[in-house]
């Protein structure tokens, strides 16, 4: 038995420095053919998907966590200091 793989699709994902809003899952972004297309962006844990306009902040990412109508102070960092309990390499952090 084997698979099939499609070669001649055009998707192709790649990891971005950012986390899922919802479940903190790493987002993987799918950048346009054509330059003038949407930047699809998509939870790796969750598949939560969103579309953006260009390479800025990804709709469903940890930055646009909100508290109220007030930006929460949340983004998604690199995690400099990776330990047994969160060894993930992107965290959603609060920024002073
Ligand atoms: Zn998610
Ligand atoms: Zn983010």
């Amino acid at each position: 038995m084997s698979v099939a793989v499609d070669l001649s699709s055009e998707e192709c994902w790649a990891l971005a420095e950012h986390v899922c809003r919802a479940c903190l899952g790493r987002l993987l972004v799918r950048r346009p053919v054509e330059r003038c297309g949407p930047w699809v962006y998509r939870c790796s844990n969750c598949g939560v998907e969103a579309e953006a306009s260009g390479a800025g902040r990804p709709p469903i990412c940890a930055c646009n966590m909100k508290v109220g109508r007030k930006d929460a102070g949340i983004r998604c960092v690199r995690n400099d200091r990776p330990r047994p309990e969160l060894l993930c390499e992107i965290v959603a952090r609060e920024i002073p």
